[in-house]
């Protein structure tokens, strides 16, 4: 069982606090399209696919005659299940009724809007392409498209935010009734537009207290409106958890292709190159575009499977214990009373989960949890 990953590194516009690969022109979308295709013959496994995600970039950019060429491609060189769940990442200002409904008939069927926000000030700091009447007709056109599973991304701790935006966001994003949300807090990543900014000081970013008060009213806002918090960052409603992300958070495989797309298969890491040159010229030699790869130690492996099962949906106890020999419960001892006290971590004897209080303090108890492991 693995998840696929597809990068496509094309944006109408690069948003200022993005550091994903992608570039501003269209030009080369369809070569581009052919050296993907290529890059799926240089990469084989007999694993059956559970998930396929098209990230990026703005993975609407490419036409439906494009996305088909690409999933046909992918039915034929890989086993993928026949109930796979297949999303595509869009920028709500680029979809029409047309191209989702094309894209829906192609195989996708799970949508991922990067909404962002609906307050205009805050889209336009994020240098956004679209506004908040394009990100509601959006949703809308999914619907009348046939997507019963459809994704929206919120940002806050955005300069200029207050509380009352953010709620007045928040309520706006439930009154479209999405099936999944993943909410996060603005982070001003090195050599983006927006960190230049702010250590120019031209920006006053949100102090610690009110990014954690924020997050709070994220957390009860959704979970009062029916969502469950299965990650640090993602609310789903029932049976709507996002099945590739899933593959990550609990260490599975996944297949990346794509310039600067990151797989992980069988404790090895590898990352390609983040360049679409590059990332072709290798492609088109006839061999894997990869930037590096690296093999992770059995203690690396504990401790990525430690923090990122704890930021989802649990430690699962039994694979600790028979994957590294390690009873969590007895080594957590001095620790776990007081977490289950401050109703931080729950016990189901299956896994260690965090609360949605224990969401708020995942970073002190995952390294607790390392330091113990040692
Ligand atoms: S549209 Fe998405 S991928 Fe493209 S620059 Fe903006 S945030 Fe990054």
């Amino acid at each position: 069982m693995f998840g696929l990953y597809l990068h496509i590194p094309f944006c109408e516009k690069k948003c200022s606090y993005c550091d994903f690969y992608s570039i501003e022109s269209t030009e080369h979308i369809h070569a581009f399209v052919r050296t993907l295709v290529q890059e799926i013959d240089l990469r084989s496994t007999s694993d059956i696919a559970t998930s396929v995600f098209f990230g990026g970039g703005t993975p609407s950019l490419l036409s439906p005659a494009d996305m088909a060429t690409i999933i046909s491609k992918l039915c034929n060189s890989y086993a993928i299940a026949e109930d796979a769940e297949w999303t595509m990442e869009c920028n709500p200002g680029t979809v029409t009724l047309e191209r989702l409904e094309a894209y829906r008939a192609s195989g996708i069927n799970r949508l991922s809007f990067g909404v962002q926000s609906f307050t205009a000030s805050e889209l336009m700091f994020l240098d956004r392409i679209h506004n908040a009447d394009e990100a509601d007709a959006a949703m809308s056109l999914a619907r009348a498209a046939g997507f019963d599973n459809v994704n929206m991304d919120l940002m806050f701790a955005v300069p200029g935010q207050t509380m009352e935006t953010l709620n007045y966001n928040l309520l706006r994003m439930l009154s479209l009734e999405p099936d999944h949300i993943s909410a996060y807090s603005l982070i001003y990543e090195h050599g983006t537009p927006l960190y230049a900014r702010l250590k120019k000081g031209l920006i006053t970013p949100q102090n610690e207290e009110v990014d954690a008060e924020m997050y709070a009213l994220v957390i009860a806002t959704l979970t009062a409106a029916g969502y469950e918090q299965y990650e640090v960052s993602n609310f789903a409603r029932t049976r709507k958890q996002c099945r590739h992300n899933l593959t990550y958070w609990h260490g599975d495989n996944y297949l990346a292709l794509g310039p600067s797309a990151h797989g992980y298969i069988d404790n090895t890491r590898y990352w390609n190159h983040r360049s679409l040159s590059a990332w072709t010229s290798k492609v088109h030699e006839g061999v894997l575009p990869e930037a590096n790869r690296e093999a992770l130690t059995p203690h690396e492996q504990l401790v990525e499977l430690l923090f990122l099962t704890l930021r989802a949906d649990g430690v699962p106890l039994a694979e600790f214990q028979s994957r590294f020999d390690i009873d969590l419960q007895s080594l957590l001892q001095p620790d776990l009373g007081h977490w289950f006290d401050a109703g931080f971590v729950i016990d189901n004897g299956i896994t260690l989960r965090l609360t949605g209080e224990g969401y708020r303090v995942c970073d002190e108890i995952t390294l607790k949890m390392i330091e113990r492991v040692g």
